[in-house]
């Protein structure tokens, strides 16, 4: 067996799984095989429910506006800069949309305050708006909320268009954690996809976070990316660890330059070898490892202390669109472009383009187009899928717990590939648990997470599936 590097790493399987392309399983099932069957009459009915019941529910906001375009990006987006004479008019446009969208969610609630729990912005840039369009969209949004004093309220943040003024107005509204797009800090890098922002930038941003007291700050990295070399990304880790952030996202590049045309502009030649990115990938893990950093889930790091870390000891720990979230699963309302609502065992997505997104809410307040109704096995799958996810291994036991169902009957289907990967080393599988191993399976998780998915044809975990509805494993 080829092993090289850390020692329990065969490279060679790695290699032969990584190169196909299956869902990341943020939701299950995934996506692409949700349908336009779910439209606002249903979203409608379970909004109402939420809000009758009392329920603890959370809040995201999708901002889709960039200044500039990353040349990386698979984010659902517009780009046009501040300075752009129609740049006023959109973010009106949106405000105006965002407002109409509220009343159509608050209107189901028929006058009751939604019990809030958790707030988060993403986008885009969310920032890209000003800061009195920042204030107004509070404003809009937490109209009718109550919110809980121990409530987690989170953005994403571009540190290059992010300014100290909008930093203490997101701070004095609540917000207590931030994520940085930071994905690497070497220069040549940096020009090549197209993102300009220095380390001292990003290490300035981060004192300035810490400063007005932001409880957690996560950096997203992104490996794969062209021009990173072994060195560069030794030198990009470290500065990381300088600057401390209380939780990292691990991300590989998703590389499709047919969908994503940007991403033309890579040289082939620049776009570092399969070989290199999981050295990228082991050196990660070996120098946040090293340095405090838990490795959790399939891409995640965070300090012992964070949170998410904590939830993680605790065995509370969750997946959900925003990435690894800690506490009780919460019923998600979406708004803006392209925003998904979690719903319990429902499933709603709002018009990804910006302009229809608005023609949608301006005609009847539900910009829903598109989502999935979960049956029982999807249900139960889905469960499944979260703790291999989180935990990189099942519990038997506990799924009879939950289910009241024996785990190797209900996945009989699937025993013949677990047996297939026993083989060649990429589970174990016991009578009280189903573990992916150490190294080589925690990489290549996706590929178990595969068998449990009944939407992909059986043999999906060895030949994959089509590079349209799923990225690269690895
Ligand atoms: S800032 Fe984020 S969303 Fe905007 S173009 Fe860059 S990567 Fe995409």
């Amino acid at each position: 067996m080829a092993k090289s590097g850390n020692s329990s790493m065969d490279r060679l399987l790695y290699h032969r799984f990584a190169k196909l392309s299956l869902p990341r399983h943020t939701s299950y099932p995934a996506v692409p095989f949700w349908s336009n069957r779910v439209d606002h009459s249903v979203i409608s009915h379970r909004i109402g429910q939420l809000a009758h019941g009392n329920l603890p529910t959370s809040f995201y906001v999708h901002v889709p506006f960039c200044e500039r375009l990353c040349h990386y990006c698979a984010c659902n987006k517009l780009v046009i800069g501040r300075g752009n004479a129609e740049a006023d008019k959109y973010a009106r446009r949106f405000i105006d949309g965002l407002e109409q969208e509220l009343k159509w969610v608050n209107a189901q609630s028929n006058g009751k305050r939604w019990n809030v729990h958790q707030i988060h912005w993403g986008g885009g840039t969310p920032t890209w708006l000003g800061v009195e369009e920042i204030a107004e969209v509070w404003a809009l949004l937490t109209e009718h909320m109550s919110i809980a004093a121990d409530a987690e309220i989170s953005i994403e943040l571009d540190p290059r268009v992010t300014s100290s003024e909008q930093l203490q107005l997101l701070r004095k509204l609540g917000f207590n954690r931030v994520s940085l797009g930071v994905q690497d800090f070497d220069s040549n890098v940096q020009q090549a996809i197209q993102r300009i922002q220095p380390a001292e930038m990003v290490e300035s941003f981060v004192r300035e976070c810490r400063q007005l007291g932001f409880k957690s700050i996560n950096f997203d990295l992104i490996y794969g990316l062209p021009m990173q070399t072994l060195e560069s990304m030794e030198r990009t880790l470290s500065r990381v660890v300088e600057m401390s952030p209380d939780r990292i996202a691990f991300y590989r590049l998703a590389m499709l330059p047919d969908a994503y045309k940007w991403q033309r502009t890579f040289k082939a030649v620049d776009i570092p070898s399969n070989e290199l990115v999981l050295d990228f990938m082991l050196r990660a893990v070996d120098v946040f490892g090293t340095n405090g950093w838990d490795f959790i889930g399939l891409d995640h790091f965070a300090k012992k202390t964070d949170e998410l870390s904590v939830a993680y000891r605790a065995g509370t720990l969750r997946r959900s669109f925003q990435g690894m979230t800690t506490g009780a699963e919460l019923p998600v309302i979406g708004v803006g472009p392209s925003a998904i609502s979690c719903l319990g065992d429902l499933f709603a997505q709002n018009e990804t383009q910006f302009p229809l997104w608005a023609n949608l809410v301006n005609a009847r307040g539900c910009a829903t187009v598109k989502g999935h109704q979960l049956s029982v096995d999807d249900s139960i799958r889905q469960s499944v899928l979260n703790q291999l996810y989180c935990y990189r291994y099942i519990d038997k036991q506990k799924f009879h717990g939950q289910h009241n169902l024996n785990f190797d009957e209900y996945f009989a289907s699937a025993t013949e590939a677990w047996l297939e990967m026993e083989g060649i080393g990429l589970i174990e599988n016991s009578p009280k648990r189903l573990s992916s191993t150490p190294l080589t399976g925690w990489l290549l998780l996706r590929v178990v997470a595969a068998t449990f998915d009944a939407y992909l044809p059986a043999d999906g975990w060895k030949n994959g599936v089509s590079s349209k509805v799923a990225s690269q494993v690895g």
